[in-house]
């Protein structure tokens, strides 16, 4: 028995089916104004004995504090009053926002615009109040609400979700700007260090709905995507940077705060230190071209830590776009295919992405490796880092290898009552019949190759074109743990959509 495939009624069905996280994995979406509680809130009123008055508002930060935040709300401005807002720390002036915002950010490593960056010292630090206008008789009563984070946590550089419904997003997962070695043209043809926002904008001018740009090792490109996320903000600027050690590199996704790169061999007791910090926190770990090679050809670029226990990778970049520069194709040994086949064989779920790791913002969107080529699409419950790292980790995700704007593919399995999409796990006794859906766009002709536990047979291979659409025969279980996911090729072979693995496990 075959199932007919890639209708739209199919397509409007799926998308009633609720999507369900594996087990302890399920990150819900926040709402991050009114998730946490004020630690302290200051309160008084502006009278006009302030008029052109700077008042401050004392308060003792304690130590460890990782984040400060200040929501501010004053009443009066119906009367013109207007109240200046600026901060000041134990040593120096934070930043100043006179009367244009109503809330600041400060960490570590990002600021909310108009205000610095840097440690959080304990001890005196003050809320500037100024008061420009303030008419006889007007009063205006004021509310500071301070809120602090003493650990390391997943950064949103937007206040809200920038699309807050579910939905399939496409994005670029790496890419390198001046703050590492990317670099681009200035105005005179010289290769320069590339400013953040170029790659930002070359991203946006693709169509791109997310992106992590994974600069090595460093953190210095927080602050300019802070910035730039309320410029670009119906494209989500996800943290990430590319942790760079000796024996392979891996990028991160979600933290800010500084991690330690300085493994001192490729052991997992090395890599542990910065791996369960980013798990920790909340973010994901992710092994970037684990075939590409290793020693003067592409210093320490090949994956060279074989001892990690499970859970210590969320994802593996299976198709990396400078390296498809030189392999031309995505399945080659040198790609990441290798290295998740042996994850997924050693019983590991982890989702494969991609990403261009592009270098040059510049370089012209028709080339592998530019910005957004590859994309990876993933299924997100809100377009916001929470719902992306969420949706990362639940496996809904393939791989666009030429980064078009248009080509989808979704799978999912029955059998029985259970159903599961991809990332999602079937039980089944011995003998059970598992039938396959494929939601497939953007490719006219070619073929589907269900890949069985990294095997790619005859018998799971379907053709399809405009006369004949996609039908793929039954699977029947044989009642032990296997791995199942979809690969799209055209016409001529050539490697377009790469689908996540539906995960089959025996009945308990
Ligand atoms: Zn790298
Ligand atoms: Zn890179």
């Amino acid at each position: 028995m075959t199932m007919r495939l890639a209708s739209a009624l199919f397509a409007a069905l799926v998308l009633l089916v609720p999507a369900v996280a594996r087990a302890g994995e399920a990150r819900a979406p926040t709402d991050r104004a009114d998730a946490r509680m004020p630690w302290r809130v200051l309160k008084g009123e502006r009278t006009r004995a302030s008029y052109e008055h700077y008042t401050e508002l004392p308060f003792d930060l304690p130590a460890g504090v990782t984040r400060l935040t200040i929501r501010f709300t004053y009443g009066g401005k119906e009367q013109r009053s207007v109240i200046d807002l600026g901060l000041r720390d134990p040593a120096r002036f934070r930043g100043w926002s006179g009367g244009t915002r109503d809330h600041m950010t400060l960490s570590t490593e990002d600021a909310t615009p108009g205000y610095l960056p840097g440690p959080l010292p304990a001890g005196r630090w003050n809320l500037v109040l100024g008061a420009p206008n303030i008419r006889e008789g007007a009063r205006a009563p004021y509310e500071a609400q301070i809120f602090i984070e003493r650990a390391a946590t997943v950064t949103e550089f937007a206040d809200a979700p920038i699309l807050a419904k579910p939905g399939w997003y496409r994005g670029d997962l790496h890419m390198h700007s001046g703050d590492s070695d990317g670099r681009c043209k200035a105005q005179s043809g010289a290769s320069v260090p590339c400013p953040v926002y170029r790659t930002v904008e070359a991203a946006a001018a693709r169509g791109l709905d997310f992106i992590a740009l994974s600069d090595h090792n460093t953190t210095a490109h927080f602050n300019a995507l802070r910035e730039l996320q309320g410029a670009f903000d119906r494209m989500l600027l996800v943290p990430g940077r590319e942790i760079t050690t000796f024996w392979g590199h891996s990028n991160v996704f979600g933290p800010t705060d500084f991690l330690d790169f300085r493994m001192t061999g490729p052991h997992w007791d090395q890599a542990r230190k910065w791996m369960e910090a980013v798990h920790r926190e909340g973010g994901i770990v992710s092994i970037n071209h684990a075939g590409a090679p290793s020693g003067e050809l592409c210093m320490g670029c090949g994956w060279r830590v074989d001892d990690l226990p499970d859970g210590a990778v969320d994802s593996v970049e299976v198709v990396n776009g400078g390296t498809m520069r030189e392999t031309r194709t995505a399945d080659n040994a040198l790609q990441g295919m290798g290295y998740w086949t042996k994850l997924l064989n050693m019983g590991r779920h982890v989702t494969g992405i991609g990403g261009s790791d592009s270098h040059e913002a510049d370089r012209p969107a028709s080339e592998a490796g530019a910005v957004g080529s590859p994309t990876t699409i993933v299924y997100m419950s809100e377009l916001s880092v929470h719902g992306f790292l969420a949706g990362i980790s639940s496996g809904r995700v393939f791989i666009d290898v030429e980064g078009t704007r248009d080509r989808f593919l979704d799978l999912s399995a029955s059998a029985g009552h259970q159903h599961a999409m991809m990332g999602q796990t079937l039980r089944l006794h011995p003998g059970e019949p598992v039938q396959f859906a494929a939601e497939l766009k953007g490719v006219p002709s070619g073929t589907m190759q269900l890949v069985i536990d990294g095997q790619a047979e005859t018998a799971h291979r379907a053709l399809f074109d405009a006369g004949h659409p996609l039908s793929i025969a039954p699977w029947r279980s044989d009642g032990r743990a296997h791995w199942i996911r979809a690969d799209i090729r055209d016409d001529q072979g050539r490697l377009l959509l790469i689908g996540n693995p539906i995960y089959i496990a025996p009945v308990r």
